[in-house]
């Protein structure tokens, strides 16, 4: 895949900026589009951001004003210098929003989450030099996410990014959109070229929330940010709750501290392989103690096999539980952390004894790969 990083999409990006789209997530009126995308350039965006076919979840909320608002858009790009986007979820729509002067085009989540649509308008831009930006699907599919990254890099866009907005949830809790960064993470060392921009105002939907997060993305060493910017935030007619003032969106940028993820001061460096070699270390101890916790559990395989004993007590396996819990929060760990290892380390003490216990049922290699992948998430590949 061939792809060009923003700063090279022919727009002047300051090396020493994060790059920042801004702007409202609808256009609602012309003078609420200048206003609001006015504000943000002079904040410091970079790019400019304003929908105007909105994906709307239910029927009677405001679908975007449409192909009336392009005119505003492109308008309140030449008035600040800076490139405009807007989202697209048709053949359609790129057609209108070329034809308008509209610089950059995005993907939204629910487009990216249908190969259909994402098919349809990777046909429409072959052989059209427009840049894109692809933002994540609704649900954690990293999959979906690179398939709908690769079909438009094979319509011939080099100039391809990705967007960050976190995954819908049954029932939202601190977040709108839950940020699983592993996933993001995971993209970014796959295709380590692609620039990701982190969407704060979509992962929270509150906006009390967004530097939080916005610091968060600068610490996961990440391009930078998509923030929706409105001149009269609680007035707005889609996403009221999460899009900042200019003035606000100042304000958050200038509390970010600037991380970089490679120093190259020597007394830094050293201290920080010191670390590293400890770290190296105990991940070796841990890993050795792991070893010889499974040879344990085989031991008391066969001590269970030959007694005609199961595999499991529940009594037993409550106990170890709770206690190991209690124990690796007095260690300082998490308790959501300490309960994914120990049931971990249960399961594969579980496959240990079984594979002892059981051992003349001789199950194949492929048999046994099969059953060990029961417990492991399952894909969503079709
Ligand atoms: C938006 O950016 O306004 C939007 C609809 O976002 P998403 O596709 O992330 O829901
Ligand atoms: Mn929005």
């Amino acid at each position: 895949m061939q792809l060009k990083p923003i700063r090279q999409w022919g727009w002047t990006i300051p090396d020493d900026d994060l790059i920042l789209i801004a702007g409202p997530c609808s256009a609602e009126t012309r003078e609420q589009t200048l206003a609001s995308c006015q504000g943000a350039a002079r904040q410091g965006a970079h790019m400019l951001r304003a929908g105007i076919w909105k994906p709307r979840t239910r029927p009677d909320a405001f679908a975007g004003v449409g192909e009336e608002g392009l005119p505003w858009i492109v308008e309140a790009g030449q008035t600040t210098g800076c490139p405009v986007m807007i989202e697209v979820a048709s053949a359609r729509h790129v057609e209108l929003a070329l034809k308008a002067g509209v610089d950059i085009l995005w993907i939204g989540a629910r487009s990216t989450a249908n190969p259909f649509t994402v098919q349809e308008i990777a046909d429409v831009l072959n052989g059209v030099d427009v840049p894109v930006l692809v933002k994540n699907p609704v649900n954690p599919d990293l999959d979906l996410w690179l398939g709908a990254i690769e079909r438009i890099a094979l319509a011939g866009v080099h100039r391809l990014a990705a967007i960050f907005r976190g995954f819908s949830v049954y029932k939202p809790g601190i977040y709108r959109n839950a940020p699983m960064w592993e996933l993001p993470i995971e993209l970014h060392r796959q295709l380590p070229a692609l620039d990701i921009i982190v969407d704060p105002s979509h992962i929270t939907g509150n906006r009390s929330l967004i530097g939080y997060v916005a610091q968060h993305a600068i610490d996961l060493d990440f391009s930078g940010f998509m923030i929706e910017t409105h001149i009269q935030p609680d007035q707005a007619w889609s996403d009221a709750a999460q899009q900042l003032t200019p003035m606000d969106l100042g304000r958050t940028l200038a509390g970010l501290v600037h991380r970089r993820p490679n120093v190259d001061d020597p007394e830094f460096l050293a201290n920080l392989e010191a670390l590293r070699y400890d770290i190296d270390n105990l991940d070796q101890e841990i890993i050795r103690s792991l070893g010889q916790r499974m040879e344990v559990s085989r031991e008391i395989g066969l001590f269970k096999r030959e007694n005609e004993v199961t595999i499991l007590q529940m009594n037993r396996w409550s106990n170890i539980f709770e206690s190991r819990v209690q124990t690796a929060l007095k260690a300082g760990l998490s308790e959501a952390f300490a309960r994914d290892l120990i049931q971990a380390i249960h399961n594969e003490s579980i496959r240990q004894q079984g594979g002892v216990m059981n051992a003349e049922l001789e199950m194949t290699p492929k048999d046994q790969r099969d059953l060990s992948e029961m417990d492991q998430p399952v894909e969503n590949q079709i």
